[in-house]
C-alpha cells in the first residue's frame, strides 16, 4: 500500500468499538429489506469482506408508525425481525467489521399504506412522500413520550440482533426528529417549538435515550443533514447550534446534507468530495468522530478529506455498491482495479420502485445470495473453453471480462477502432463524462488478462463467426436510434419525417448530432428535439444543440420532460437546469407531422407549427439483430464446426439502459455451463 494511504488504515475508537479502518458503507436502501433477510445479510457480508471497517444497513423501520411498505426497507419492528438481522450482523462480523444499524422513523415520509394508523409530525402537515395525499398527525406530548418508547424498544432490538452502532437518524428530510427541527415544519408553541434549543429537543431526547438504552454495550451514532436544500434547515440556523449543544453526545456523528436528491447528487451536478464546505464545520465543534459522504471513488481525495481533518471516517453508499471490495483494493495497493461508481443513481431508482437493488458498474449487487454471484470471484469454467465476444460496447466488453474471468480463452470483436460501443459517444453528453468509466474500469481490466485477445476494426459476419472456431460465441452487436419517428406516442412513425431524411442535418439520430459536432461541424437551427424516451438522451441533446448557440425546443408527450429521471432523484434539479439553459419545453405535447423547416405539435388545447431547421426524434432504438438471426438460420452449421452455444444479449435483443447492458453481459458470462441456468434462489413465507 502507498504510505499516503496509511491514514485511512489506522483504527479509530467509536464509543466502545474500534473500527479497524476509515472506511464506513454507511446507510443505503437495497431494496431487499425485512422481505429478502438472506439476500440483504449477503450483500452488507460482501462489503465487510471487501474491508469496510464498518458496514451499516439501510433505513430501518422501527415500528408500525414507521412504515414504508412498497419500498422494502429494513425492519426491526420484532422479535422475528431480530431473527433476520442476525443473519446480517453475524455475517458481517465473520470478516471484522463493525455491523451499525440506521434506527429511523420517517416523519412525515412515512406513508403507513401498511400499518394504515396516521403518520406522524411536528404538525398536521402534508405527507412528504410522493403521490399520497394524507396529512400527518399533529404529535401530542403523549405522542411523543410514545414514541420515545418505541424508539428505546427498537434500540433493544437492535442490541439483541448484534450491531455494534445503533444511530439516531435525522437525514434527507424524512426522518421526526429531522421535522422537529426544521423551521419548515416546526411551528409548535410548545416546549417542542420555538427556539432552535426547542426544536432539537427531540433530537436530545433520542440520543440520550438511545445511550441510556445501549449502557455501552454499543456505539451510538447520528446521521444528521446540517442542511437542507428544500428549507428549514440551514448550517447557521440548525446545523451549527445542534453541533455546539449536542456534538458531544452521541459516539459518532455521522454528517450530510438534504434532501435526498442532493445528498445523493448525480455526476450530472455535483462533483466527488462536494459537500466538503456544508460539512467541514463540523469537526470543529465536536470531539467525537465524524463520517460523510460525497461519492468519494479516488483515494487521494478520501486520504485528504482525514488528512486535513475534514472527516475522520470515509463514508460511501453509492462507492461501495460500485466497488464492495474498495477498501480492500486501496490496501492492497490495487488502486487501478477500483470499479468507480459513476453517479448515475441507477441504484437509487430501484429504491424508487422498491426492487432489489441494480448498479450500473457493479452487476453482481444484489446477486450474492440469489445467485452466488460475487464482485471479486468467480467460478472457474470446466472444462477449458474458448469464447467469441461480438461487440465491444457495455455489454460485450462485460461479458468479455466475466468470461475470462472464469478462465475461459476469449476474443473480443469490435467494428470500431475504439472500443465502448454507445458509450464512446454517450460520454460526450452534457454530465455523462463518467459514463466512460464503465468502459475504461473494463478495457483496461482485459488488457490485462492474458487469456483475452481484442480484434479492433473487424467486422464479423456468420462466415466469420463459424469459421472462428470458438466454442461459445456472444453476440452484443447493440442498437441504432431509430429515425423514422417510430415510438410510444407515434406507433406508425411521424409523417412527412422520410421525405425530409434525406436533406443533410434536417433528421438527425441522437448519435448523429453528437458526431457531427464532435467532427467540428456546424448545425443549422432552430433545433426540435422529441423525447419519447423519458430518460437522459432527449435533454442531453437537447442541451448539447443548445450549448452551440441553436434555438432548442425540447418536447415530450408526458406530463413531464424527462420522465423518467424521477427515479435517479434528477428530475426537479434538471427542469432548473434547462429552463436556465433557455431551453423552450413543452409537455404533453405530441410531433404529428415533419416538413422541411417546421413540425407541428398537437397539445391539448389544440396544434401548433414550431420552426425546425434540425429535427432530433428520440424514440425507440432498432436492435442490431441480422447477425443473431443469420446464425439462427445457420444452427446446423455452426453445430457442425463445433460451436456450442451462441447468445445474443443486451441491446441488440433488448435496448435498454447501460446497467441493463453491463447485466446482460455479466449473466451470460454466469450462467455459461451453469446447472443452475437463469434460476435464482427466492426467500419465501414459511407456513407454520
Ligand atoms: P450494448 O449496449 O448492448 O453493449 P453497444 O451498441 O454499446 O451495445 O455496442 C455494440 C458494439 O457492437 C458496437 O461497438 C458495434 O460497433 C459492435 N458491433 C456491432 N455489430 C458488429 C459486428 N458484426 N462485428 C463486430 N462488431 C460489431
Ligand atoms: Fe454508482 Fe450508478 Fe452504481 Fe449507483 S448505480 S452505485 S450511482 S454506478
Amino acid at each position: 500500500m502507498d504510505a499516503k494511504f496509511e491514514p485511512l488504515f489506522q483504527p479509530i475508537a467509536i464509543g466502545p468499538r474500534v473500527a479497524r479502518n476509515r472506511f464506513v458503507a454507511v446507510a443505503h436502501s437495497a431494496g431487499m429489506g425485512y422481505a429478502m433477510p438472506h439476500a440483504t445479510a449477503a450483500l452488507r457480508a460482501t462489503k465487510a469482506e471487501g474491508g469496510w471497517g464498518v458496514v451499516c444497513t439501510g433505513v430501518c423501520e422501527i415500528d408500525a408508525t414507521s412504515d414504508m411498505m412498497g419500498h422494502q426497507n429494513d425492519r426491526l419492528w420484532d422479535e422475528h425481525d431480530v431473527a433476520c438481522h442476525r443473519l446480517a450482523t453475524e455475517a458481517i462480523h465473520v470478516h471484522g467489521a463493525l455491523a451499525a444499524v440506521e434506527l429511523a422513523h420517517l416523519g412525515l415520509g412515512a406513508r403507513n399504506l401498511y400499518s394504515r394508523v396516521p403518520s406522524l409530525g411536528p404538525a398536521s402537515l402534508k405527507c412528504t412522500s410522493a403521490y399520497v395525499p394524507v396529512q400527518s398527525k399533529s404529535m401530542t406530548l403523549k405522542d411523543i413520550e410514545r414514541f420515545r418508547t418505541q424508539h428505546r424498544a427498537a434500540v433493544k432490538r437492535a442490541l439483541q440482533a448484534g450491531y455494534d452502532i445503533v444511530y439516531v437518524y435525522a437525514g434527507h428530510d424524512r426522518a421526526l426528529p429531522l421535522h422537529f427541527l426544521s423551521r419548515r415544519y416546526n411551528q409548535r408553541t410548545d416546549a417542542y417549538g420555538g427556539s432552535v434549543e426547542r426544536r432539537m429537543r427531540l433530537m436530545r431526547e433520542l440520543i440520550e435515550d438511545t445511550l441510556d438504552e445501549v449502557a455501552g454495550r454499543a456505539a451510538v451514532a447520528v446521521r444528521f443533514a446540517v442542511h437542507d436544500f428544500t428549507g428549514g434547515i440551514s448550517v447557521e440556523e440548525e446545523g451549527r447550534p445542534v453541533l455546539e449543544s449536542l456534538g458531544h453526545l452521541p459516539d459518532l456523528w455521522d454528517v450530510n446534507v438534504s434532501p435526498w436528491s442532493f445528498d445523493s447528487s448525480t455526476a450530472r451536478f455535483d462533483e466527488e468530495g462536494w459537500q466538503e464546505p456544508y460539512v467541514s464545520f463540523v469537526k470543529k465543534l465536536t470531539d467525537k468522530p465524524v463520517v460523510g459522504v460525497g461519492r468519494f471513488t479516488s483515494p487521494d481525495v478520501m486520504a485528504s478529506q482525514v488528512r486535513r481533518g475534514v472527516l475522520d471516517l470515509i463514508g460511501a453508499a453509492r462507492p461501495s455498491i460500485a466497488d464492495p471490495f474498495l477498501p480492500e483494493k486501496i490496501r492492497t495497493g490495487r488502486i487501478e482495479d477500483i470499479r468507480e461508481c459513476i453517479g448515475c443513481n441507477v441504484c437509487a431508482s430501484t429504491e424508487m420502485y422498491g426492487v432489489p437493488i441494480r448498479c450500473t458498474q457493479n452487476p453482481t449487487i444484489g446477486e450474492e445470495w440469489r445467485k452466488g454471484w460475487h464482485p471479486e470471484h468467480f467460478h472457474i469454467h470446466q472444462p477449458r473453453a474458448t469464447a467469441l465476444v461480438v461487440g465491444a460496447g457495455p455489454a460485450g466488453l462485460e461479458a468479455a471480462l466475466s468470461l475470462a474471468r472464469r478462465g475461459l480463452e476469449v476474443s473480443l470483436v469490435e467494428a470500431q477502432a475504439e472500443l465502448g460501443g454507445r458509450l464512446v459517444w454517450e460520454q460526450q453528453l452534457p454530465g455523462a463524462k463518467t459514463l466512460g468509466r464503465v468502459r475504461d474500469y473494463r478495457v483496461y481490466q482485459l488488457q490485462r488478462s492474458a487469456n483475452v485477445q481484442i480484434l479492433r476494426q473487424s467486422v464479423v459476419g456468420a462466415d466469420e463467426v463459424i469459421e472462428f472456431g470458438a466454442q461459445h460465441v456472444v453476440l452484443a452487436t447493440g442498437s441504432t436510434w431509430r429515425v423514422d419517428g417510430i415510438g410510444p406516442s407515434t406507433p406508425d412513425g411521424i409523417p412527412g419525417l422520410h421525405r425530409v431524411a434525406h436533406a443533410p442535418d434536417e433528421v438527425l439520430s441522437p448519435e448523429q448530432a453528437v458526431l457531427r459536432l464532435s467532427q467540428g461541424h456546424h448545425i443549422r437551427g432552430p433545433a426540435v428535439v422529441y423525447d419519447d424516451d423519458h430518460y437522459y438522451m432527449g435533454h442531453c441533446i437537447a442541451e448539447i444543440l443548445r450549448a452551440q448557440g441553436l434555438e432548442v425546443t425540447l418536447i415530450s408527450p408526458l406530463s413531464d420532460i424527462s420522465q423518467w429521471s424521477y427515479y435517479t432523484l434528477e428530475l426537479r434539479r434538471l427542469e432548473q437546469r434547462l429552463a436556465q439553459a433557455g431551453i423552450r419545453c413543452l409537455t404533453r405535447s405530441r410531433v404529428s407531422s415533419v416538413e422541411r423547416e417546421r413540425v407541428r405539435v398537437d397539445q391539448p388545447g389544440g396544434e401548433q407549427w414550431i420552426e425546425a431547421a434540425c429535427f432530433v426524434p428520440v424514440t425507440l432504438r432498432q436492435p442490431r439483430e441480422e447477425l443473431a438471426q443469420a446464425l439462427e438460420l445457420r444452427e446446423a452449421d455452426w453445430r457442425a464446426a463445433g460451436v456450442l452455444s451462441v447468445d445474443a444479449i443486451a441491446d441488440a435483443v433488448a435496448p435498454g439502459t447501460v446497467a441493463a447492458a453491463v447485466y446482460e453481459g455479466a449473466r451470460v458470462a454466469q450462467e455459461l455451463g451453469s446447472a443452475r441456468g437463469g434460476s435464482f434462489l427466492r426467500e419465501r413465507i414459511v407456513l407454520a
